[in-house]
């Protein structure tokens, strides 16, 4: 077993490596090997790996690339992330890949899918609508649908026939994933000591780009590093992170948070490794149903979601109780319209229930956050002197 500084900079590495190198590695091992990009915030990664290929995510250029095409695709006044995953794609640091698959969360993506189009880069680009409607023979059906389309712009480069029993041990190896990182975050929730929200985040960041199967490998280690007596528990309260789900905030924001007295004890940063919650059945003859399934009966709330019968705003306020959090930080990237319509449905229903929230926004490539700091600091030192002011209360 490796130890756990040598794994966390391993993940780190593979995380920020914007020459998507593990991928080129994996890609050149075999001939047909083909590598699929994705964007935030979801994808069921589960069929990419049945049809033999690699899923990648792209979470943009943070605060490592200097945008300069980006810019003249895009007005001001829209969010960062498209500007630098356009750069990075036509500066080549995805020229390996086969397709891309933008799935639906905002105009802005849909319109970077067509902008990829534009531009012909990869084989294959695909905009993937999920389905708002939640019933398995309306939703699920369309969605199952969706997944036949991907497979086959697949199977026209591989010449790949997936089958029931590849899309199983697909779903097997991601059933195994989810598990590991919930164990992660319930081991946090108790001892958040342990390991950095940092760390944390460099660890599931770097399963975005690697094989699945080696990033089972990486979380197993670090979970059997974490069940042991390490760190020292220090005076912060503990806090939830909504609403930073697609485009991300750089590391020192991620750090800053902590540091300025909150220990982060469940947060959406990489929502979509996490997006179904518990496993997915891995013996059916109807996988892709069974993945369908699993987005409408077992996703995790957010604002790519419209679900009118099952409210996000209480199942957020379930996580800060289940999770023992003392609030919640709500953290947008700017002009992000899903994260920033979401913010006052929440804030309105928190007030009613008495949880504590503060919110700030951000944009990725912005390193210097003094304020933000100064703002959380603030927030944990309010709730340490007046800890019994309110109790919790969810209807
Ligand atoms: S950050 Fe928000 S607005 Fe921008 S692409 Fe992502 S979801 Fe859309």
């Amino acid at each position: 077993m490796n130890s756990l500084p040598k794994l966390i900079q391993q993940c780190k590495d593979l995380a920020f490596d914007l020459q998507f190198t593990r991928s080129r590695e994996w890609k050149a091992q075999e001939e047909g090997r083909v590598v699929v990009g994705y964007m935030p915030v979801y994808f069921p990664r589960e069929i990419i790996h049945a049809a033999g290929g690699l899923p990648v995510a792209i979470f943009g250029g943070g605060d490592r690339k200097q945008i300069i095409k980006g810019d003249a695709y895009y007005q001001s006044y829209i969010c960062h992330i498209p500007r630098s995953i356009i750069d990075l794609a036509l500066d080549g640091h995805t020229n390996h890949f086969d397709g891309y698959l933008f799935p639906s969360i905002c105009d802005v993506i849909r319109n970077l899918s067509g902008l990829f189009k534009l531009n012909k880069l990869g084989k294959f680009v695909k905009y993937m609508d999920f389905p708002q409607n939640f019933l398995p023979e309306i939703g699920g059906v369309f969605y199952q649908q969706e997944m036949q389309h991907v497979l086959h712009y697949i199977k026209e480069i591989n010449g790949k026939e997936v089958t029931a029993h590849d899309l199983n041990h697909s779903i097997a190896l991601y059933n195994t994933n989810r598990r590991l990182i919930a164990r992660m975050y319930d081991i946090r929730q108790e001892f958040p000591w342990r390991m950095t929200i940092e760390e944390l985040y460099y660890v599931l960041r770097a399963g975005t780009v690697i094989p699945v199967e080696e990033h089972n490998d990486i979380l197993e280690q670090v979970v059997a590093h974490m069940e042991k007596e390490i760190g020292e528990p220090q005076d912060k309260i503990k806090v939830v992170v909504s609403g930073a789900f697609c485009e991300q905030p750089a590391v020192g924001l991620i750090k800053a948070i902590e540091e300025a007295g909150c220990y982060v004890v469940d947060d959406d940063y990489m929502l979509g490794s996490r997006m179904i919650l518990g496993d997915i059945d891995p013996s059916t003859d109807k996988p892709l149903e069974a993945i369908a399934n699993a987005y409408i009966h077992q996703s995790q709330y957010s604002s790519s979601i419209y679900d009118v019968h099952n409210p996000k705003e209480y199942r957020l306020a379930k996580i800060v109780q289940d999770r023992g959090a003392d609030g919640v930080i709500f953290a947008s990237a700017s002009f992000c319209d899903p994260s920033l319509l979401d913010a006052p449905i929440f804030q309105k229903a928190f007030d009613e229930m008495g949880i504590r929230y503060i919110s700030f926004q951000y944009s990725e490539n912005i390193n210097q956050f003094k304020v933000i700091k100064e703002q959380v600091g603030a927030f944990s030192d309010s709730i340490k002197l007046w800890e019994d002011d309110k109790a919790l209360v969810i209807a």
